[in-house]
């Protein structure tokens, strides 16, 4: 390994002498990220760090070739290795997650859902009305045809998790594409427990009958039963899409397994590669066989020319998370989510569910007597990074929130482990109790602004330095 960290240094120095030789400025601030990235304790639970293999693997000529269409069906002349990788990342992906199909085009976990969309209405919707028109495609259809079609395909109703309870915009959020395309109705959580509320889905489901069942979280501490979804689903004749953006690390670990792994439950399952996943930023689509010929056409449906480079760091990363230390990895992120969570509650902090079981925290931050924007900021303050976040029934909205959300996969792969985690909630803690809500200009109270205590963010910067030199971000990797 010794020799392999040798000859990162020396790649990415020479990398950045060549950008820096063009734009200096692009050299400086990437050598500064890598310098903040070492320096803060990251905790946003979106986010990871990737292997030098992925990181390398995105920065290559394979960026430059276009490679409209599907394996072996290019709109373009010269895609036989990029074929290759296509194949490869849609390979392991398969095998990974024991997927009848996978779909390695998209270009992040939007478009993934995007393509999911478009071909569970390509297939519910599109297929019976072409039949019933006469048509074998698309290009048959008349000027009046598509009046009808459009519609038809505009008129679908689509159920998914809210916002404030843990869904994400793409769940059917009314500014989103999705709350404007589908009529849309949310579901919430048991204002009680914070939990899902499965009785709530499935009366839900039984009123407004959706076309897509959308399940998947981006703010949920808790593991989600899909096979109850599926029941749901079934019963009001609805497609079940699991979007598993943020777990699918521990679905790729046999961390989640049986009811609680959406990929034998869901027809459609969406996910980014970049999240616990710990792969490049990108997006995946694997579905059920019936579902794989409208899901093939992502592109041209709703994408463009695949981000070749891109999906070759996918294929590397999944082979990556096919290895056993993966499992070990993914266990180890969800072990210490416990840990967190068990220090905040042990220093009397409050959190959504009252716990998690999975790779992330909600600490509800108005036990504080703070919003999440101040929180978050505080935090910042102090190396903590991480991002505000609505809690249920938010009081301060999207923008100013409640909530600080919080997560393990990061640090996980730097090595951090259970009393590391301790630490740090006893750090963020440290931070919250010392900081006070601010006032604006003119003396009102103020959602934004905030003072933390004098020295409070020197003490904590000291103190997780220690436990960042301990497990260095990178190791091998020396820049000038
Ligand atoms: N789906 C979920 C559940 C997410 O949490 C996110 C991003 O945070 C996305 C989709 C969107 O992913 P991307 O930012 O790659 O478009």
């Amino acid at each position: 390994m010794a020799d392999v960290d040798a000859l990162i240094s020396s790649a990415y120095q020479q990398i950045l002498e060549v950008i820096g030789s063009v734009e200096p400025r692009i050299a400086d601030a990437t050598r500064q990220e890598l310098v903040d990235q070492r320096a803060s304790l990251k905790l946003i639970a979106s986010e990871n760090y990737a292997s030098p293999a992925v990181l390398l693997t995105m920065g290559t000529w394979f960026s430059d070739k276009y490679a409209e269409g599907t394996v072996g069906h290019r709109f373009y002349a010269g895609c036989q290795n990029v074929d290759t990788v296509e194949s490869l990342a849609a390979e392991h992906a398969r095998e990974l997650f024991g997927a009848p199909y996978a779909y390695a085009q998209p270009h992040s976990g939007i478009d993934a859902n995007l393509v999911a969309f478009w071909s569970i209405l390509a297939h519910r919707v599109e297929g019976p009305w072409l039949e019933k028109a006469g048509a074998k495609n698309v290009n048959d259809l008349t000027d009046e045809d598509w009046e009808t079609l459009r519609h038809e395909l505009g008129n679908q109703r689509l159920l998914g998790m809210s916002l404030d309870a843990g869904g994400h915009l793409t769940h059917g959020f009314r500014p989103n594409i999705s709350g404007k395309m589908f009529h849309q109705q949310q579901y919430g959580t048991d204002p009680a427990t914070g939990l899902l509320d499965y009785d709530q889905v499935a009366a839900k489901a039984r009123e407004f009958k959706p076309l897509i069942l959308v399940a998947g979280y981006s703010a949920y501490p808790r593991r989600v039963d899909f096979a109850k979804m599926r029941e749901i689903a079934d019963e009001v004749g609805a497609t079940l899409m699991v979007d598993m953006a943020h777990f699918a690390g521990l679905v790729a670990g046999k961390v989640f397994t049986g009811d609680e792994d959406p990929v034998p439950h869901a027809h459609v399952v969406t996910t980014t590669t970049h999240k616990s996943l710990r792969g490049p930023r990108g997006g995946l689509v694997l579905a059920q066989e019936e579902f794989a010929s409208s899901v093939d056409r992502g592109c041209p449906m709703v994408l463009g020319g695949p981000l070749s480079h891109m999906m070759a760091a996918k294929a590397v990363a999944l082979a990556e998370a096919r290895q056993d230390s993966f499992r070990t990895y993914a266990q180890n992120i969800a072990n210490n989510a416990q840990s967190l969570a068990e220090g905040f509650l042990k220093r009397g902090a409050t959190l959504v569910t009252g716990g998690t079981d999975n790779h992330l925290v909600l600490l509800d931050v108005s036990s504080f007597g703070l919003t999440g924007r101040q929180a978050e900021s505080a935090l910042l303050d102090a190396g903590v990074v991480t991002n505000r976040n609505s809690v249920p029934a938010d009081p301060n909205g999207a923008w100013y929130t409640s909530g600080i959300r919080l997560g393990t996969p990061a640090l996980t792969t730097r090595g951090f482990g259970h009393d590391e985690f301790d630490t740090v909630a006893q750090l963020i803690v440290q931070v919250l109790q010392n900081t006070q809500p601010g006032t604006t200009k003119d003396g009102a109270a103020s959602k934004a602004s905030y003072v933390l205590a004098d020295g409070v963010a020197d003490k904590v910067k000291d103190a997780s330095s220690e436990l960042l030199d301990k497990h260095p971000l990178y190791p091998g990797l020396t820049l000038d």
